[in-house]
């Protein structure tokens, strides 16, 4: 984003306008974290708001300030289309590519509005008219945060923006963990803390609402981890059965995909989890190191991401999706063994 892209926005915010934010589809902590931060600072301004997501997400994000604002495109369509197609501006968080966006693609590449990307994943598409775009980048929450800045409004944060932004970058950032996370990243959580973020509550908040059928859940999937020694690969598979078996609620298997990575000398794991209601096997990528999870899930599994974190998809059964991935490894055990 250059100073000039910087100079037209102020501009742009400078008088009352008609803004929707939308993050992707089956929206995750730094996606809901990042709308709602941006929501809870554009608030300030005389403009009218609102966030809108293309479908539900799972309720441990379902306290976050100003949540209750939130439209869900595929329960209140017309509604959300009528902000859409009325719209001035259009952010577009956490995605950058409109399919990312699911049934809302439509809609949105069709509406005039002038539309904002800010978002950390890789490749993107080009169909903003600015675009804050930067894989270095833990988390988009992280990036709000920057552009807050960049806006010269970083003393406008308060605790409810402070607690958006911390949450999404928590969650992205698997409780600053990850390697995405830098000296910068600590360094913006800390300034959100100065703010009023509540860093053990938010954690409590978000990791400590398990169920006990998520729990037995996590025990059925680990039980289902196999490992591929010579290519240095993990998975688990959870099939449409097992996930009824448990009472499977949006969010149960997040993060699930992280344990197949945990064991030694692992580099490379994935989840397949079975959708019946949408036909697909949907598939978590996890990686470390060089390997790049986003170039395996583009080429293979329509999907993408980032270096060591994609999701992608299969219409083949559960069983043959499998097949594919262990009959595709071979190719790539020199790049796993080289990690
Ligand atoms: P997750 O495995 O947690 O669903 O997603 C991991 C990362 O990959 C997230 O940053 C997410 O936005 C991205 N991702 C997940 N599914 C897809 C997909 O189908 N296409 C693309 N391009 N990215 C995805
Ligand atoms: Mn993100």
């Amino acid at each position: 984003m250059t100073q000039q892209d910087i100079n037209d926005i102020k501009q742009l915010l400078g008088s009352p306008k008609k803004i929707v934010i939308v993050p992707h589809k089956n929206p995750d902590g730094d996606a809901v974290g990042s709308t709602l931060g941006l929501y809870n600072y554009l608030k300030k301004f005389n403009h009218k708001v609102t966030v809108i997501t293309p479908n539900d997400y799972p309720d441990f994000l379902k306290w976050l300030p100003s949540e209750n604002t939130v439209l869900k495109h595929d329960y209140q369509t017309k509604e959300s289309n009528v902000l859409i197609q009325n719209a001035d501006i259009i952010f577009t968080l956490d995605f950058n590519a409109l399919h990312r966006a699911g049934n809302m693609e439509t809609v949105l590449g069709e509406s005039k509005a002038i539309k904002i990307m800010i978002d950390h994943h890789q490749a993107p598409d080009d169909y903003a008219a600015y675009m804050f775009s930067d894989v270095s980048m833990s988390s988009t929450c992280e990036m709000v945060y920057h552009f807050i800045d960049m806006l010269g409004d970083i003393h406008k944060v308060d605790t409810d923006i402070a607690t958006c932004l911390y949450v999404g970058i928590m969650t992205d950032t698997g409780s600053f963990r990850f390697s995405c996370t830098t000296s910068n990243t600590h360094r913006i959580v800390a300034n959100l803390i100065d703010k009023g973020a509540n860093n053990s509550q938010i954690h409590n908040d978000v990791y400590d609402t398990n169920t006990y059928e998520k729990l037995q859940l996590l025990g059925c999937a680990l039980s289902n981890l196999k490992t591929i020694p010579e290519s240095r690969t993990a998975y688990i598979t959870l099939s449409q059965e097992e996930l009824n078996t448990y009472n499977y609620k949006k969010g149960d298997t997040e993060g699930i995909v992280n344990y197949g990575l945990s064991l030694k000398n692992i580099v490379l794991a994935a989840i397949f989890i079975e959708d019946k209601q949408e036909g697909i096997i949907k598939i978590s990528l996890r990686s470390k190191g060089h390997f790049s999870v986003n170039e395996f899930s583009r080429s293979h599994f329509e999907g993408g991401g980032h270096t060591n974190a994609a999701g992608g998809k299969s219409h083949l059964s559960l069983k043959d999706t499998v097949g594919k991935f262990i009959s595709i490894l071979p190719d790539y055990n020199k790049a796993l063994n080289n990690e």
